[in-house]
């Protein structure tokens, strides 16, 4: 949808200066199109700076956004030459930082908390996309306090991820009963378990999820121990198999992530920790000491995960859409992702691998010039992966720059494997489903999209146009929970 004319002088408004919220920026610069880009962290890549300590599955090449990479040579950048895939931490300062220093635009330290048309409340329509739509911005005051002001916007581009929101420890969705009074204990999906020795070290530490999140802690924890007698883990996985956390092992292209998983396997094997499967959490009560237990039911049996100084909560994130509340949203109702995307990433018929190419039409919402892109796009599903949302910002500033054949023109093209989850024969595990839960369902139609007129479009992994084998993908795929029950910032990725 093009945003009003009347509105055209205003800045396009970017919530969030992480990866795909800068290449939005980048793209906006490159069409001339005035911009600013508001970062509710004290620095550029806040979340990502949060798991800073992660290396990434992704080669530098599928993480830099083209049109980016060419403001940023014109400044002298390179992009770095290893195929080593970067630490979050390295993402942030060889790529973003420069980034939002040939950008510019960016207002640090400025959290927009809602979003609403000027003088319209939601439920107002007639002459509504004529209003410009208006962000309330959270910003630190002179004196030390807060400021809160208004910004008017002909469009806004919500980039602001889901890190901020992980989901809790219950399986249901909900914290359990004393989950939220245990917060002392409760050290995050990915806590930089070597920056923070002493809280994990001759103590018992439980993590609980099934993907890339929980592997990366465990691992930590695991070299931990070998110099910290008395560290003991124990991780609890949903499911009744670990395997997918295993991933393809040396059949994996990205090196990094079969390592992870190859290790993950060898400590499981070795006996370097306690594997509780089939559990769902129930309750967290004191325990004594100073350590709390996590009650539940393993395979349906009551389990009491006792003794425990730290929990690692890894079960997935999920979109803040409070902040969105006042305007119009058509979200799907499970993955909270558009509507039209969500079947297109669910991750009961998706892996990364085989989400086709999206743009502007699948992102832009019934509110007239808002878009949600990136990591939220994906709302609850764990399936993104950066290059996805550099082509999405490509797309909706092209629709918004008014050259809607660009827009239109959606592209994606990754290797033709090894950038999703793989199974142990380095099969990907998209086709079966991003996490291999039981139980076959139908895919339904609208979960591919053959690309229209032959377009050589190529989506992730299959190298097919529209981005999946669609003969392959209408047969049957292995349903999973929509949080993937991967219980990571994504299955595929974290
Ligand atoms: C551990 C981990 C590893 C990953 N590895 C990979 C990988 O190898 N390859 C890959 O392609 N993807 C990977 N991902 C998935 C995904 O690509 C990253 O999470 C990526 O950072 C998402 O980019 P984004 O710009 O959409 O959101 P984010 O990076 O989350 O950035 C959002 C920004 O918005 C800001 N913000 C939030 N709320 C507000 C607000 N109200 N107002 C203003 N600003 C706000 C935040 O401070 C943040 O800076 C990984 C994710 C995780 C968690």
């Amino acid at each position: 949808m093009t945003p009003p004319a009347a509105t055209d002088e205003l800045p396009v408004a970017v919530i969030g200066a992480g990866p795909v919220g800068l290449a939005a920026a980048a793209h906006l610069r490159d069409r001339g199109l005035p911009f600013v880009v508001l970062e509710a962290g004290p620095a550029v890549g806040a979340s990502v700076r949060g798991w800073g300590h992660v290396r990434t599955f992704t080669p530098w090449q599928y993480l830099v956004d083209p049109t980016a990479e060419r403001l940023l040579a014109a400044t002298g950048w390179q992009r770095p030459t290893t195929p080593v895939p970067p630490t979050g931490a390295e993402l942030v300062e060889h790529y973003l930082e420069p980034l939002a220093h040939a950008v510019g635009g960016v207002r640090l330290g400025a959290r927009v908390t809602a979003v609403t048309r000027d003088g319209y409340d939601k439920a107002r329509t007639v002459g509504r996309a004529e209003r410009p739509l208006v962000l309330r911005v959270t910003e630190r005051g002179t004196g030390g306090g807060e400021r809160t002001t208004e910004l008017r916007a002909r469009a806004v581009v919500d980039a602001s991820g889901t890190w901020t929101r992980p989901n809790p420890l219950g399986a249901s969705g909900l914290p359990v009963p004393g989950e939220r009074e245990a917060a002392a204990h409760m050290v995050g999906a990915l806590p930089d378990v070597a920056a923070q020795r002493e809280r994990f070290a001759g103590r018992r530490t439980l993590v609980v999820g099934a993907g890339h999140s929980a592997a990366n802690t465990l691992l930590a924890l695991a070299e931990l121990a070998g110099s910290a007698p008395g560290t003991e883990l124990v991780w609890a996985i949903r499911g009744s198999d670990p395997s997918r956390v295993y991933g393809g092992g040396d059949a994996d292209e990205l090196a990094a992530r079969g390592a992870l998983g190859t290790r993950l396997r060898a400590l499981v094997e070795s006996g370097g920790l306690r594997l509780v499967t089939g559990f769902a959490a129930t309750e967290v009560e004191p325990d004594g000491d100073g350590t709390v237990a996590v009650v539940g039911t393993a395979h349906g049996r009551p389990e009491r995960l006792g003794g425990l100084h730290a929990i690692a909560v890894a079960t997935g994130f999920r979109p803040d859409l409070d902040v969105l509340s006042e305007v119009r949203l058509d979200l799907d109702p499970g993955l909270e992702a558009p509507r039209r995307l969500a079947p297109l990433v669910d991750p009961a018929f998706h892996s990364c691998g085989t989400v086709p190419p999206h743009g502007h039409r699948d992102l832009e919402q019934p509110e007239p010039g808002l878009y949600v892109v990136g990591m939220k796009s994906y709302g609850r599903a764990p399936t993104f992966l950066v290059t996805t949302g550099n082509e999405q910002v490509r797309s909706v500033v092209a629709a918004l720059a008014g050259d809607l054949a660009a827009a239109d023109d959606v592209q994606l093209v990754l290797p033709e494997s090894g950038v999703c989850s793989t199974d142990a024969q380095g099969r990907d595990a998209g086709a079966g489903g991003c996490c291999g839960a039981p139980g076959a369902v139908e895919v339904p139609a609208e979960a591919h999209r053959p690309r229209p007129d032959g377009v050589p479009a190529q989506g992730f992994a299959t190298g097919v146009a529209g981005g999946g084998a669609v003969g392959a993908l209408t047969l049957v795929a292995a349903r999973s929970g929509t949080d993937g029950g991967c219980g990571t910032g994504g299955c595929c990725t974290s």
